[in-house]
C-alpha cells in the first residue's frame, strides 16, 4: 500500500479517493511531520550552533514547501492527481503563519531554509504572536485592521516543556518554547524556529480592530501582535515589553543549550554565534552579559564574551527606523538591565570622548539600539553593495572609521525552492529540461542563456506566463470578484506601503495613462497595473497612498473608454501566498523606491527569476541586478543615490518647482480633481496632495517624468514580444546570484565560521 494511503487508512479508514481536501491536508500534515521526526537536529553531533534572532519570521504556507524539501513533492502530487486531487486545492486549507510582516520578516524565512539546506547548525529565535501584524482588509476603499488568526487547532508549532522564567520591573513571566521544524533541501537533519510565548494571553481583550486593546495588560497581550502600534506611550513600552522577552528567553535558551553540551559559560564562543536581524533584539547584548554575570563571571569578561559572539545586520538607513528608546521607559519594564546599559555607555564615552554621535546614551537620556549593537558586536553587515557603501560613507560613517575591519556586506538572496521551485511549477520543470536539475541546490541558470535566440524557448515561456496569469485570473476572481484580463501586460509593484518606496509615483503614472486614453492614445495592449502592501496603522500618508490606489481603481472601472485598456488593481491583504500567485505572473516589476532608501529589496530578485522585467531607480539591490543582466535587460531610470543625499544635506529639494512643471501639474492635480472627490474621501486626497505639493520628502516628482518616459519605452518594447522575452531569458539565467544560499555562504564565511554538511542527492 503506498504511503497516502496508508495514512488515509489509519486515520479516518477511508481511501485516498473517498477523503476531502481538509482530510487530506491533515494526513499530509501528520505525513510530514513523522518525516520531519526521523530526522535529528544537529545538536548531538556540533557543540557550535548559530542563533538567528528575528522579531519576524515571515515563512509563508508549510506544507508545500517542506514536500519540496523532504524530495517528496513529485511522488505526492502525482498520487494526488491519481486520485483526482490536487495538491493546490488541498493548500487553500492551510492557513499562512502570521510571524512577519514584511521583507525583513521574509528574509529571515530564506535565510532558515538556507541555512538548514547547507547543514549550518542554526536556529531562529523569535516570538510566537497570535494575530501577526493584522489582516487587511478593505472597505470604502480604505484599509481597515483585523486580526489574523492563524493559529487554529493544526498548525505547524509544538509546545515543548522547555520554560524560562522573564524578571520584569513588577513582575516574572513564565514563557513556553514553541518549536517549527525547518528542513532544508534534502537534507538529513533539520533545524527549528525556536518561538516563545506565554500561556496567560487572551484574544478576548481586543475589543474592535487590532488597535483597541488594554496595553497595560502585559501578562494577557504581550505576544497578541507583531509591531503593536507604538502611537501611544503604552503601545512603544508594550514593544519594549516584548522585546525583552524575546531576548531574555533567548539568552537563557543559548546558555542551556551551551551548558548541556558541557560549556562552563567562559567558553561560550566556542557553543554560540548569534547573528542579530535588524536592531529589534539588540538588548540580547546587556541581557546575555547580565545573565553571565549572575553566574558569577566578571563584567568585563562577560562583556568580551558577549561582543565576541554577536553580530549585527542594519537593513536601513532611515532615520526613523533606527530604533532607540528613552532611558526612563526601559526603568518602566526591566530596570536591571539600565545599569548593564549604562555601564556599556560609560566604557564607550571613556573609550571615544570625540565621538559622541557613537555613544549609546545621548544626552537626551535616549539608548541608541544600533550603537549598542555595532560597539559590542563583532561585525556589522549591510544587505547590498550599495547600501553597505552608504552605512561605511554616510549613515555610519563615524563607526566605520573607529572599526573599519567590522564592515561587511552582504546581498541579500531569497531561496529559489519557494520561489521558483514551489511559486512557478511550471517554470521549474521547463528549467529542469533545459539546464537540469542541479539548480534546486545551486541556483546556477546560467545554463539558461544558450537558449535567447532559440524560438521554441520564447514561445514556451510565453505560454507558461500565460499559465500563471491564468492562475492569478482565478484567485482574483475567487478572492475579489475581479476580472483580470489574462491578455494584459501585468505591471506589479508589492511590497509594505512606504513613501520612500513611491507607489505613489506609479499612481501618478496610471494617472498619466488614464489621460492619454482619454485623450485617444489607445495602448496597444492594455495593462494592468497590480499593487499589494500594507500600511502601518499608524502610517497616514501610507494609508492615503491606499485609498489614491483604490479610488482610481475604482474610477478607471467604472469609466468604458478607459477600462477595456487599463486596469488597476489591489489586492487585499498581501502576504506571502499571494506574492506566490503574483509574481509568476509579472511581465513588469517595479522597483521604484527612491535612490539610497531602499536597503536591497529581495521583492524585486523574486521578480527577476520568474522572468519579469524591472523598471527601477539605482537603489538597494537593483544596482547588483543591473550589473548581472546588463543595461539591456533593465529599465533604470531617476536621480542616483549620491544625488538624492547630496539634497537632502543641502535641504535643496523643493517639491514645488517640479509641481509647477507642465507635465507634472495635471497629473498632481488629478488626486482632488472632481472625479476623484466623487468616488473618494476628501481629507485623505488633499491632505496626500498637499502633501506631495508642499514637501515630498522622498522626492516622487523630481523623478516622475523620467519615470513616465522609461515606462512608455518599456510598454513599446513589449510589442517586440520575442525581443522581450529574451530579455526574459536573460533575467531567469542570471538571477541565481540571488539565491540566499550565496547570501549563506558569506555570512559564514566571513561572520559565523560553521561547519557545513551538504546533504546527499
Ligand atoms: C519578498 C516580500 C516582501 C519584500 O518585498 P520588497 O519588494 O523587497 O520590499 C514583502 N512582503 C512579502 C509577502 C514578500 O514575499
Amino acid at each position: 500500500m503506498s504511503i497516502l494511503e496508508n495514512y488515509a487508512k489509519r486515520m479516518y479508514n477511508k481511501k485516498v479517493y473517498d477523503c476531502d481536501n481538509t482530510e487530506i491536508y491533515n494526513l499530509l500534515m501528520e505525513l510530514v511531520t513523522d518525516e520531519t521526526a526521523k530526522l535529528p537536529t544537529r545538536d548531538q553531533d556540533e557543540k557550535k550552533k548559530l542563533y538567528y534572532f528575528s522579531a519576524e519570521f515571515l515563512i509563508g504556507k508549510v506544507l508545500s514547501n517542506n514536500l519540496i524539501n523532504l524530495g517528496i513533492y513529485n511522488q505526492i502530487n502525482n498520487e494526488l492527481i491519481a486520485n483526482g486531487k490536487s495538491l493546490m486545492d488541498i493548500e487553500h486549507t492551510e492557513k499562512e503563519p502570521s510571524l512577519g510582516n514584511g521583507g525583513l520578516g521574509r528574509l529571515a524565512a530564506c535565510f532558515v531554509d538556507s541555512i538548514t539546506k547547507m547543514g549550518i547548525n542554526g536556529d531562529g529565535v523569535g516570538l510566537n504572536y497570535h494575530f501577526g501584524l493584522f489582516k487587511q482588509e478593505f472597505d470604502d476603499n480604505q484599509q481597515v485592521t483585523v486580526p489574523d488568526e492563524w493559529l487554529t487547532d493544526k498548525n505547524w508549532i509544538r509546545r515543548t516543556q522547555i520554560s524560562f522564567e522573564v524578571p520584569y520591573r513588577d513582575f516574572v513571566l513564565k514563557s513556553t518554547l514553541y518549536d517549527l521544524n525547518i528542513l532544508g533541501y534534502k537534507q538529513t537533519h533539520r533545524n527549528r524556529l525556536r518561538l516563545f510565548d506565554l500561556d496567560s494571553v487572551n484574544p478576548n481583550i481586543i475589543e474592535e480592530g487590532t488597535i483597541n486593546f488594554n496595553k497595560n495588560n502585559i501578562k494577557e497581550n504581550l505576544t497578541l501582535f507583531l509591531y503593536p502600534d507604538d502611537s501611544s506611550h503604552e503601545g512603544r513600552l508594550l514593544r519594549i515589553y516584548q522585546q525583552y522577552f524575546m531576548v531574555s528567553n533567548g539568552a537563557q535558551l543559548i546558555l542551556h543549550e551551551a551548558k548541556e553540551k558541557g560549556s562552563n559559560l567562559h567558553d561560550l564562543a566556542d557553543y554560540a554565534v548569534i547573528q542579530i536581524n535588524d536592531t529589534h533584539p539588540t538588548f540580547i547584548i546587556p541581557e546575555l552579559i547580565r545573565l553571565l554575570v549572575e553566574k558569577g563571571i566578571d563584567f568585563d569578561e562577560a562583556t568580551d564574551i558577549v561582543s565576541s559572539i554577536t553580530a549585527f545586520t542594519n537593513h536601513t538607513i532611515l532615520a526613523e527606523a533606527l530604533e532607540k528608546w528613552p532611558i526612563s521607559d526601559l526603568e518602566c519594564v526591566m530596570p536591571h538591565l539600565v545599569d548593564e546599559i549604562r555601564r556599556l555607555d560609560d566604557n564607550i564615552r571613556q573609550k571615544y570622548p570625540n565621538n559622541p554621535e557613537t555613544w549609546i546614551i545621548d544626552d537626551y537620556s535616549t539608548v541608541h539600539m544600533a550603537n549598542m549593537a555595532i560597539h559590542y558586536g563583532f561585525s556589522v553587515n549591510g544587505v547590498a553593495e550599495l547600501h553597505t557603501e552608504i552605512l561605511k560613507t554616510s549613515a555610519l560613517k563615524p563607526f566605520y572609521d573607529i572599526y573599519p575591519d567590522k564592515f561587511h556586506n552582504m546581498t541579500n538572496g531569497i531561496t529559489f525552492r519557494r520561489w521558483v521551485m514551489d511559486a512557478n511549477k511550471e517554470l521549474s520543470e521547463y528549467l529542469d529540461l533545459k539546464v537540469g536539475t542541479l539548480w534546486h541546490r545551486n541556483a546556477d541558470l546560467r545554463g539558461f542563456l544558450d537558449f535567447k535566440d532559440d524560438e521554441r524557448t520564447l514561445t514556451k515561456l510565453r505560454a507558461i506566463k500565460h499559465n500563471s496569469k491564468l492562475r492569478l485570473k482565478k484567485r482574483l476572481k475567487d478572492r475579489m470578484g475581479i476580472d483580470l484580463d489574462e491578455h494584459s501586460i501585468i505591471d506589479i509593484q508589492i511590497k509594505r506601503m512606504h513613501e520612500y518606496k513611491r507607489q505613489q509615483m506609479n499612481a501618478l503614472w496610471v494617472i498619466y495613462k488614464y489621460c492619454d486614453i482619454k485623450n485617444g492614445n489607445i495602448p496597444e495592449t492594455p495593462i494592468t497595473v497590480i499593487f499589494g502592501g500594507k500600511a502601518a496603522p499608524a502610517y497616514t500618508i501610507a494609508q492615503d497612498i491606499i485609498h489614491l490606489i483604490l479610488t482610481l481603481s475604482e474610477l478607471i472601472r467604472l469609466d468604458d473608454e478607459v477600462a477595456p485598456h487599463l486596469q488597476v488593481i489591489m489586492v487585499e491583504n498581501y502576504n506571502v501566498t499571494y506574492a506566490q500567485y503574483l509574481i509568476p505572473a509579472a511581465d513588469i516589476s517595479e522597483q521604484i523606491s527612491l535612490a539610497s532608501k531602499e536597503a536591497s529589496g529581495t521583492g524585486n530578485m523574486k521578480l527577476m527569476a520568474n522572468g519579469a522585467l524591472t523598471i527601477g531607480t539605482l537603489d538597494g539591490a537593483n544596482v547588483e541586478i543591473r550589473n548581472e543582466v546588463g543595461d539591456d535587460n533593465i529599465y533604470i531610470f531617476g536621480k542616483e543615490s549620491h544625488e538624492i543625499i547630496d539634497l537632502y544635506n543641502q535641504n535643496a529639494y523643493n517639491s514645488h518647482e517640479y509641481y509647477t512643471r507642465e507635465q507634472i501639474k495635471p497629473l498632481v492635480d488629478f488626486i482632488i480633481s472632481h472625479g476623484m472627490l466623487y468616488f473618494g474621501n476628501e481629507e485623505r486626497l488633499y491632505r496626500l496632495h498637499n502633501e506631495l505639493v508642499t514637501k515630498d520628502y522622498f522626492m516622487t516628482l523630481i523623478d516622475l517624468e523620467d519615470y513616465i518616459e522609461t515606462k512608455e519605452q518599456m510598454l513599446r518594447d513589449y510589442e517586440d514580444i520575442d525581443a522581450w522575452y529574451k530579455k526574459s531569458v536573460v533575467n531567469i539565467a542570471k538571477s541565481g546570484f540571488f539565491s540566499s544560499d550565496r547570501t549563506i555562504a558569506n555570512y559564514n564565511d566571513t561572520i559565523w565560521h560553521l561547519p557545513v554538511s551538504y546533504g546527499e542527492e
